[in-house]
């Protein structure tokens, strides 16, 4: 939900404005409101993971490491939680880029995988096309075998007849001119 839409629970004004990863101050009556959510002071929406590393809604990071202590440090907050140094604008803006860029690098290895597992079903796909074109293949191959194999045998068969009927005509003949004699 974004923080403009929530109004505050004293004196029920549109107004609050971000003042820790869980609170906003109502700017007409003063209240801290407790939240729902960790804000993101960026974009001001409220995230109901409050353990979210980056906002949900404009991927910018939550999280500011102090460069003083290293402690993990909400990134809208002005001073560290653990050491209380300031967190000034340009170490504020570094850690912010660095979220962004490490968010960015997430999204592209997310991207990079996706594109790696298309590919592979892709590849999948056209394997799988070649060995039906393939089986075809094999198939159309046998037929003709078999219909080579059915033309010979017929070959040989009408060969066969055409001997047994010149030998009988030869014994015909040979049988005339032996009786004729
Ligand atoms: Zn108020
Ligand atoms: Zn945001
Ligand atoms: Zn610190």
């Amino acid at each position: 939900m974004q923080l403009s839409e929530l109004l505050c629970e004293h004196c029920q004004g549109a107004g609050l404005e971000p003042r820790a990863p869980s609170a906003a101050l109502c700017r007409f009556c003063g209240t801290l409101n407790e939240l729902a959510g960790l804000v993101c002071p960026d974009c001001e929406w409220v995230n109901a993971d409050f353990e979210a590393e980056a906002c949900a809604r404009c991927c910018r990071g939550l999280r500011r490491q102090c460069p003083g202590c290293s402690a993990a440090n909400w990134s809208g907050a002005d001073h560290c939680v653990a050491c209380g140094r300031s967190l000034d604008a340009v170490a504020m803006l570094g850690a912010r880029l660095a979220g962004d860029s490490a968010e960015r690098l997430n999204a592209l290895a997310r991207e990079a995988g996706a594109i790696k597992a298309h590919e592979a079903e892709a590849s999948q796909r056209r394997l799988a096309q070649l060995e039906a074109i393939e089986a075809r293949r094999q198939a159309l191959l046998a037929d003709a075998a078999r219909s080579r194999d059915r033309q010979q045998r017929g070959l040989l068969l009408a060969v066969a007849i055409v001997a047994l009927l010149v030998m009988g005509a030869v014994a015909a003949v040979w049988l005339v001119a032996a009786w004729a004699k």
